[in-house]
């Protein structure tokens, strides 16, 4: 019999859906009400499709130039979430070069919001949904907006940017997982504020967080988006390569 380590996407991906469905069964919440990104940065376009074949659609990239090369070899149907820090000047070869990207998951400024706003309009497709990225371990590294700060965000998207649709938030939470229970407690009240200042309900606002390390943890603690890399595709064995 094969070792986990020899199981190719699809078997890890169906193993994946299972765990999150145990989780969403512990934690009395609705499976249909969590989605797996797959995380794919790095990974070859054969092994997407081999996810795609075993019957999903939601992929996540992280580079600007990665996915504008992987998504045309790919089929339409896939809902693209871009995942990385997004830079000024990638916005437009972006939306340019993927029609079908659904969502940036990390709006991390009123700049970001605005350009990707002009650039949808010039572009005349539908809105495209965002997240507001929050930066919820409080490491300088990190991308995403202070905790106290979301809500202006959130509502300048709201207020001014009618081809954005606002979705939700973001984090990603410590790397190395030590305390990404306290970042996902964040990132929670942070949803709290936002739909008593927005007058909307929480399920108006999701909440992505989860990866390979804490999905689990994370779907108990109310996420709706786990966005899932190394437990589908194995390890990444080449660095990402950065935007330039
Ligand atoms: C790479 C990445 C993931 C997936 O990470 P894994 O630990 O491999 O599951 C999730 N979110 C973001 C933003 C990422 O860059």
């Amino acid at each position: 019999m094969a070792s986990s380590s020899e199981a190719g996407p699809a078997a890890l991906l169906k193993a994946v859906l299972e765990r999150v469905h145990h989780s969403a069964d512990r934690s009395g919440r609705d499976v249909n009400n969590i989605r797996v990104v797959a995380a794919s940065k790095t990974k070859s376009v054969s092994s997407l499709r081999q996810v795609y074949d075993a019957g999903h659609r939601c992929f996540g990239e992280n580079y600007v130039q990665e996915i504008i090369e992987k998504a045309p070899q790919l089929p339409e149907d896939i809902e693209w979430h871009f995942i990385g820090n997004l830079q000024s000047n990638k916005v437009k070869p972006l939306l340019a070069g993927v029609p079908n990207l659904a969502y940036v998951e990390t709006v991390d400024d009123e700049k970001i919001a605005n350009l990707l706003e002009r650039a949808v309009a010039k572009i005349g497709r539908k809105p495209l949904k965002v997240f507001v990225e929050v930066n919820t371990s409080g490491e300088t590294s990190k991308f995403g907006v202070e905790p106290a700060v979301c809500v202006d965000l959130a509502k300048h998207i709201v207020t001014n940017c009618p081809n954005l649709e606002f979705c939700g938030l973001m984090t990603i939470g410590m790397p190395d997982y030590s305390s990404t229970p306290e970042n996902f407690k964040t990132l929670s009240n942070c949803r709290s504020e936002v739909c008593a200042a927005l007058g909307i309900s929480e399920a108006q606002c999701e909440l992505s967080m989860g990866m390979t390390g804490d999905f689990e943890r994370a779907i108990e603690m109310g996420s709706t988006t786990v966005r899932i890399g190394t437990a589908i595709f194995g390890r990444r064995e080449y660095p990402p390569k950065e935007d330039k």
